[in-house]
């Protein structure tokens, strides 16, 4: 049988798999009794839905067997199993876990002893083993194939014999080296003490023979050492178990091993509610972003249980995609196992059940905001966008839900800030929630259309991300305040007297005015003098619901039309270069004057100029 070589990836984890001097190796075992448990499951799932009620649960069981002699752990299931297109497909490849992903990101740090924090899947395996074997067979076929590979130079696949349905995973230790010993895992108290401490919650009995003292039949004092096979897990669940008898490190161990995640979550919402429908749901929001998160392939959802048996592994109906980054599950016995998966989604009951989740989602978040504030903001940092793109999806019609958990950067404060408090400070005479968006916060601070504002003792919020100013027109107002961009025409701060200044100034630098928009038409809608500015001469403000900043964002969406914000030209009166253009009226050279004044208002906006070459040719004709 032709040796096949292991995709170029899985090669690499491998590699690192079988190099490493790691303490945490004893994870191989949670890992293969993990799938073997899955695949139990599936096999359990797949005969309920065709109408089977032959097969037991409690005969499903984990079998583990050591032979310290020749050195080999045997870890057999009654799962689905697999034919052999499959084992090629799931062992010869690296499972799409992500597990890759972000051991390359690790690898560079050349902190190897993190894999044990998080699922790495079969492969594990290779940290204790020279050699693996899987016997398999798939539920449904009379033939069975092995899969057999000593590490980096490949794998087999071939025929072999099996006369029950499951799999069997053979394990040869490797030999011991100076630095190395693999001798306690075939030590049966060590395998015992290690089955309890990672899969305890395991619904299927794990069993092995344990080597038991007790007392000769029919004698007082005489002890005899007899082979007994032992269940060694609880197999209670953990989210089955009150919140009590549970200790952080349980929920981090189980979150980790069951999604992959290499830190222990941000928080755990663990529940039982009783009502219309009766559930159990054991909730993770991650303290890290998973590396796909913000592309198409990350799926939602939530692993969907009946009866302890698991019925769906992302149930993405579960799960509004503003809290798709919650990992987790559902129990409920009131969901019936023989519904298909396509009638799930339109179940009423899974319809309440989400409904009620979400709302823990939203008060667990609420709790962290207002009592773990540094956590919120970490957390924010990571998920904050998928909120405010929530704002925004559906036209708006979840806005109220998630407004009171948004956070802004601002004026006045470094950290975060939540509309409630914004509004909380707000003066007397203020109408208006104010904010200005663009790149940076440093390069909001400078901005010459905040001044007027910043002025007034007004605070700004910061918009920073490409949602935030789409979120924020979407909700339109907070608590009865309007939200208003300071590059807004009208910012409802000038008084009677400004206005009128500017009109008078306005009526008597009319043909000045017309000549400047002359030279601009086509490229703003309007020229204005205005008292908004300090020391800036000119900038933008736009009219219409797309500003500059908006306009950007919109424009560099693939397939979307090109979208232009209403710019108006806004001249500062008291500016020296407003002399400058008034003793050029009626001259060719306000042609020029105008250009500049436009590219300058452009460049503050950080949008480069169409032709920067004739712009700084006519700076040079200038000096
Ligand atoms: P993961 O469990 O994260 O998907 P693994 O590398 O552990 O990744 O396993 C890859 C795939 O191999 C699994 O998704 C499953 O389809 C299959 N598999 C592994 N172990 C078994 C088993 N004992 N029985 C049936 N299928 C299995």
């Amino acid at each position: 049988m032709a040796k096949k070589q292991f995709k170029a990836e899985s090669k690499r984890l491998l590699d690192l798999m079988i190099n490493s001097i790691y303490t945490h190796r004893e994870i191989f075992l949670r890992e293969l009794i993990s799938n073997a448990s899955d695949a139990t499951d599936k096999r359990y799932y797949n005969a309920m839905s065709r109408g089977e009620s032959g097969l037991d649960r409690a005969s499903l069981s984990i079998d583990i067997s050591l032979d310290k002699e020749n050195r080999i752990i045997t870890i057999s299931d009654h799962g689905c199993g697999m034919n052999d297109k499959e084992l090629e497909e799931n062992l010869g490849v690296i499972a799409k876990s992500g597990s890759l992903a972000f051991k390359q990101e690790k690898e560079k740090m050349e902190d190897v002893d993190i894999i044990g924090q998080f699922g790495v899947g079969f492969y594990a395996a290779f940290m204790v083993s020279s050699n693996v074997r899987v016997e398999s067979r798939a539920d449904g076929s009379d033939t069975a194939f092995s899969w057999e590979s000593n590490g980096a130079d490949g794998y087999t696949i071939s025929p072999c014999e099996k006369s029950e349905i499951g799999t069997k995973i053979i394990l040869t230790l490797k030999e011991n080296t100076e630095d190395e010993n693999y001798d306690e895992f075939l030590e049966p108290l060590r395998i015992s003490s290690l089955v309890r401490k990672y899969s305890d919650y395991i619904r299927y009995p794990i069993k092995m023979d344990m080597e038991r003292r007790q007392l000769k039949e029919g004698s007082e004092s005489e002890y005899e050492t007899v082979i007994v096979n032992e269940v060694l897990n609880s197999m209670i669940p953990i989210w089955k178990k009150s919140r009590s008898e549970i200790t952080e490190e349980e929920y981090s161990e189980f979150y980790q091993t069951k999604f992959h995640d290499y830190e222990a979550p941000a928080r755990t919402i663990h529940s039982s509610t009783e009502g219309a429908v009766s559930y159990t749901a054991l909730m993770f929001i991650p303290a890290n972003t998973p590396y796909d998160y913000y592309t198409r392939d990350y799926e939602k959802g939530l692993a969907l249980y009946t009866n302890g048996v698991m019925i769906m592994e992302k149930c993405p109906d579960l799960l509004p995609d503003y809290f798709s980054f919650v990992r987790g599950l559902i129990d409920s016995q009131d969901l019936s196992l023989n519904i298909s998966r396509e009638m799930l989604q339109h179940d009423r009951q899974l319809r309440v059940i989400a409904t009620s989740i979400e709302k823990k989602i939203r008060n667990e978040l609420l709790n962290m905001l207002n009592n773990d504030r540094d956590n919120y903001e970490k957390f924010f940092e990571k998920f904050g966008r998928q909120l405010k793109f929530g704002v925004y999806d559906g036209f708006g019609q979840n806005k109220d839900k998630l407004a009171d958990l948004l956070l802004f950067k601002s004026s006045t404060e470094e950290k975060g800030v939540t509309l409630k408090e914004y509004v909380s400070r707000m003066k007397e005479e203020q109408k208006f929630i104010y904010f200005v968006s663009g790149e940076s916060v440093a390069k909001l601070e400078n901005l010459p259309q905040t001044e007027m504002v910043k002025a007034r003792g007004m605070e700004i919020l910061y918009l920073t991300q490409d949602v935030d100013e789409f979120a924020l027109r979407m909700m339109r107002e907070y608590d009865g305040k309007e939200f208003k961009s300071v590059t807004d025409g009208d910012l409802g701060l000038e008084t009677e007297e400004e206005k009128e200044q500017i009109k008078n100034l306005t009526d008597a630098n009319e043909e000045l005015i017309k000549a400047i928009k002359e030279a601009l038409s086509g490229k703003v809608a309007d020229v204005r003098l205005s008292n908004r500015l300090n020391t800036c001469p000119v900038c933008f403000t736009t009219e219409g619901g797309i500003s500059t900043s908006m306009e950007k964002v919109l424009n560099a969406m693939p397939n979307s039309e090109t979208v232009r914000a209403n710019r108006i030209l806004e001249i500062n009166a008291e500016h020296k270069v407003f002399e400058a253009l008034k003793a050029s009226l009626g001259e060719d050279k306000i042609k020029t004057y105008a250009e500049l004044l436009y590219t300058q208002a452009e460049l503050i906006e950080g949008i480069l100029p169409e032709d920067p070459v004739a712009f700084s040719r006519a700076i040079c004709d200038l000096m």
